[in-house]
């Protein structure tokens, strides 16, 4: 069975020092371009619904996309929820197939978040859905400013709610597209010294791929989200494929000669944090 909840591929990449991918999907054509790039270098890979894909798409069209993806995967397929900020979110996800949620509490003080976060995994539990929760809070790049996350904080979180991951604001921005983050290492520590679960990076795009390997081999940090670094790849692609023929029109043939350089791209994300097959 390669459909897999973020227990499956988080514990033993804690456990073994690498990072697993949770990659931000918007559509069919880059699932599957992610799923091949996972296949191709046999690691597993996180498929990502975040709150603009389901904008774009419904998440009853989106769960059975996903799980079908997944069930013919030849490597374990975590179908996530990103960002849900409400329960009943968290709920629509769980009934559409999704095998994990994030509920994400970052904007809400500690004792709002701690009780959001128990009532999600008290719905996704049962259904062996897993559960990723946020203390501090992760800004975006040009937009919203980031709270560090307090190590006493993040404790409390974890030993009330005990969700199966953790996000965590440490110097990571949303939305970067260049990779100038600069992790704040004494702050991950402190973290790390009081915590116990699987900590997750957002905003990965924005740090460099020698520090995503060091961070997934040495630390307690093994979910690294990218989007922005992904979406560039499939839009400058796309841009060449159509400055490559004028005449080029029919919807396939144009993302089918797209899908290569994302999944050249998606490697590259891969292998800069799965260091066992890099
Ligand atoms: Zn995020």
């Amino acid at each position: 069975m390669t459909v897999a909840n973020l227990m499956d591929v988080l514990t033993p990449a804690l456990n073994e020092g690498y990072g697993v991918a949770g990659l931000v999907v918007q559509g069919w054509e880059d699932a599957c371009a992610f799923v091949a790039a996972a296949e191709e270098l046999r690691c597993p890979v996180i498929l990502q619904a975040g709150p603009g894909c389901r904008t774009h798409t419904p998440v009853s069209v989106l769960g059975p996309m996903f799980r079908a993806l997944a069930e013919k995967a030849q490597v374990p397929v975590v179908c996530h929820i990103d960002h849900a900020t409400t329960i009943s979110e968290c709920q629509a996800g769980i009934d559409h197939g999704f095998t994990s949620v994030m509920i994400d509490g970052s904007r809400f003080h500690l004792a709002k978040n701690i009780a959001m976060t128990t009532a999600v995994k008290e719905i996704a539990h049962p259904h062996g859905v897993s559960v990723e929760a946020e203390i501090g809070f992760v800004g975006y790049d040009q937009g919203a400013v980031s709270l560090p996350t307090k190590a006493e904080e993040a404790a409390e979180l974890v030993n009330q709610a005990c969700p199966d991951a953790l996000a965590i604001s440490v110097g990571n921005v949303h939305l970067q597209t260049s990779a100038d983050a600069v992790i704040d290492r004494v702050a991950l520590e402190a973290i790390e010294a009081v915590v116990n679960c699987p900590l997750v990076l957002h905003g990965a795009s924005g740090i460099k791929a020698e520090d995503r390997g060091w961070l997934a081999t040495n630390t307690k940090i093994c979910k690294f989200n990218v989007g922005t670094e992904l979406r560039q790849a499939f839009g400058t692609s796309l841009r060449n494929v159509l400055d490559s023929d004028a005449h080029l029109f029919d919807r396939n043939q144009i993302l089918s000669a797209v899908k290569p350089a994302l999944i050249e791209q998606t490697k590259k994300v891969l292998k800069s944090i799965h260091a066992r097959d890099a």
